[in-house]
């Protein structure tokens, strides 16, 4: 069975024409050779995000040149229908790498906590088997915080741009394809001539916001998104110029593939990720290797999960019998050795729900058939209706009713694998704020069936707050606040969500606006009371109108929130220490220093408190933790001497200051501290020769001169 979106009568009898040559190759196969099948040294996928299949020429598109692509799947196989689970980057990445559904490996949206370390990524098992791993990767969505870099011996996700200051917007979250095909290439030639690679290569080009590079910028003028997927095209051209180059061509199983589609205005969708129409889930899939049967077309849907095992087959290795997949493993389609049947698959989209309150929406296809389980269902026949337009579930409702039922038995194996929704307090913050600014709308909400609104009716809705949102998070980092805080205010009024008035806050809050900021902090953590960093904002707020105690007792409230957070517990320590109440300082460091077993920096601060407090024998303690965990700082090194020779234990001292200035030799003070030391165990040459050094290295340092004045005095 063969439906894709938007192909033509011509083009289908075309697809099914190019299906014969899978008959074909499948007798010869057969027929000529017992021998096991030949299998493939190294592995390079290739998954350009935001790809829609109807983009391609081999895919029956007459407008987009992809040369590269179609030759590919001429020299290779491709699946005629491959569909992806959900429309996500995260979530569908993550069902590729694992094998499993969403459901099963409970990365529903992109703002996730790590994947669950329990669970076997394909990469893992390659590893295993002595493969050298690097993975080129060109969205922060997909950074190793996802879980996804277990395995790989690479995993290159640094982004320029990405860390730092505020002025950090949208488009320097990502990659261009350029860049990342050309460390990619850097490091085939490095490791491909020698050991059996396995390279992923994300590009993130056609994702929004579409700006290809010249020509593609003025050739697709008017149609940028197809502008970026010429230009992706172009990419895996190089890609394979590459494996040539470097003699890896003929023994690499190269497969081009995407995470999910994009809207581009069907139904109402702009993007991806809202509805879970072919749009968005109908992707390419294009094999080439040792194996594959040039010309063999798969007519049955393909799925994510199936990659994993496919992928195995296909370099003569099979899924470890611990493993329980989803998928199945395509391979005897490629080889042309025996056909497959049609199976169901399954998709979701969480984000309506999670993000807006609303329905969430499921899927389950077989062959032509696909059911929507939405607050007004939805059945397609896409062999008729490639486009999805007429909804057939009252007049074929005996077909919608089986799907359901079928549907129903995956939901429930969901509601009982998920009785814990991901939080967002497992989320890291700068993580929450980078995937704002790709244009999500965060907030509270849970993953069960909802009986919200249903998508359809709130599409409109939905659209405005993205532009809302993406509006505001743009002017927030230009600095804008007037400009910010009216944007999210008017989100507002569209959706009531923790990010909605976790944003509205920190605008308020740079804007000096602190008790209104503080108001929409506690609103944020009225739905995320996990957390901390929106704390810490509102102890913010209080502090800095003066009131103390008011944000000591925001710190205390997180606390109770989130007991085992030892940040919140330093802050409160630091508001403490500026109110003069050595004491109650004393107690919030200890807390956090329990909390936080590798905090050299904390043991510094409760040393230097101890200090302050007259508690040397105490403040040694720590300080010696902090230079156990952390030898490697000069400062440190330096406090705990200074402590040491306030006690009167100078040979310890000296040795600590030594140690701070082995690692800071341009450092005054280490110097002149050494000097002291030195001094006062009745060593003056060495200590001279400090002091002179000290004042070397700075002129102006006063102390020294002293000191050198009185030795010159004594010695005279
Ligand atoms: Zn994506």
């Amino acid at each position: 069975m063969m439906i894709m979106t938007g192909m033509t009568k011509k083009q289908i009898a075309a697809a099914f024409a190019a299906g014969a040559v899978l008959l074909l190759a499948g007798i010869v196969a057969t027929s000529c050779t017992r021998e096991p099948p030949p299998t493939a040294r190294h592995l390079v996928l290739v998954t350009i995000d935001t790809l829609r299949a109807d983009r391609l020429g081999v895919y029956g598109n007459r407008e987009v040149a992809t040369p590269h692509m179609d030759r590919l799947a001429e020299e290779g196989a491709m699946a005629l229908d491959a569909t992806v689970h959900a429309p996500l980057t995260r979530p569908s990445h993550v069902s590729l790498f694992t094998g499993l559904l969403p459901s099963e490996h409970g990365i529903r949206d992109n703002v996730s906590p790590t994947l669950d370390p329990e669970i076997t990524l394909l990469t893992e098992v390659l590893k295993a088997a002595g493969f050298q791993t690097a993975a080129f990767i060109s969205s922060v969505v997909l950074e190793a915080q996802s879980g996804l870099d277990r395995g790989f011996d690479l995993y290159s996700d640094e982004f320029e741009g990405a860390d730092g200051d505020d002025t950090r917007f949208l488009g320097q979250f990502q990659k261009r394809g350029d860049v990342v095909t050309s460390e990619a290439f850097d490091w085939l030639e490095s490791n491909g001539t020698t050991e059996r690679v396995f390279a992923w290569i994300h590009l993130y080009d056609p994702h929004d916001p579409y700006e290809p590079p010249e020509p593609y910028a003025t050739e697709y003028a008017d149609r940028l998104y197809d502008g970026e997927v010429a230009w992706s095209d172009e990419l895996i051209g190089r890609l394979d110029t590459k494996l040539e180059e470097l003699g890896l061509r003929d023994d690499t199983l190269l497969i081009v593939t995407s995470d999910h589609g994009e809207g581009l205005g069907d139904h109402g969708e702009t993007l991806h990720g809202f509805f879970i129409y072919q749009s968005t889930l109908a992707v390419p899939l294009l094999f080439r290797g040792p194996g594959v049967v040039p010309g063999a077309r798969l007519t049955v849907t393909a799925r994510t999960v199936d990659l994993f095992p496919t992928v195995l087959d296909l370099l003569g290795m099979s899924t470890p019998t611990d493993i329980e997949l989803s998928g199945r493993s395509l391979a005897t389609a490629l080889r042309g050795t025996d056909e497959l049947t049609e199976t169901t698959s399954y998709a979701e989209t969480l984000i309506p729900l999670l993000h807006f309150g609303w329905s969430d929406l499921r899927s389950l296809r077989e062959g032509r058939w696909k059911y929507i389980a939405a607050p007004r269902p939805e059945l397609y026949d896409l062999e008729k209706d490639p486009t999805e337009e007429r909804n057939l579930v009252n007049t074929e409702s005996s077909k919608a009713e089986a799907l359901h039922a079928e549907l129903a038995l995956v939901l429930e194996k969901d509601r009982a694998a998920s009785g814990s929704a991901p939080g967002l307090g497992e989320v890291p913050l700068d993580l929450l704020e980078k995937l704002g600014a790709l244009g999500y709308v965060g907030g509270g909400g849970t993953a069960t069936d909802s009986t919200g609104a249903d998508p359809k009716d709130k599409i409109e809705e939905f659209r405005a707050a993205s532009r809302l949102l993406r509006e505001g998070l743009s002017l927030f980092r230009e600095k804008d606040m007037t400009g910010s805080i009216e944007r999210f205010q008017q989100l507002l009024g569209l959706v009531d969500s923790f990010e909605v008035h976790y944003y509205l806050g920190r605008s308020l809050l740079a804007a000096k606006r602190y008790q209104e900021a503080a108001v929409h902090f506690q609103r944020a953590l009225e739905y995320q009371p996990g957390y901390a960093a929106a704390w810490e904002a509102l102890a913010e707020c209080h502090a800095a109108t003066g009131d103390a105690r008011g944000a000591i007792a925001a710190l205390q409230e997180g606390q109770s929130a989130i007991p085992d957070d030892a940040g919140l517990r330093k802050r409160e320590a630091r508001v403490w220490r500026q109110l003069k109440n050595l004491q109650e300082a004393r107690r919030a460091y200890e807390a956090a220093v329990s909390l936080a077993p590798a905090d050299a920096l904390l043991r510094v601060q409760l040393g230097e408190l101890l200090r302050d407090m007259g508690e040397l024998g105490e403040s040694v303690r720590f300080l010696r933790e902090a230079v156990a965990i952390d030898p490697e700082t000069a400062s440190y090194w330096n406090s705990l001497g200074t402590v040491l020779g306030g006690k009167g234990d100078l040979v310890e001292a000296v040795k600590a200051f030594r140690e701070a200035r082995r690692l800071d030799e341009s450092n005054a003070q280490y110097c002149y501290n050494l000097g002291l030391a030195l001094l006062r165990l009745g060593r003056t040459e060495e200590a001279r020769r400090l002091f002179q050094t000290t004042l070397q290295l700075s002129p102006n340092f006063e102390a020294a001169r002293i000191q050198l004045a009185q030795l010159a005095q004594m010695g005279s």
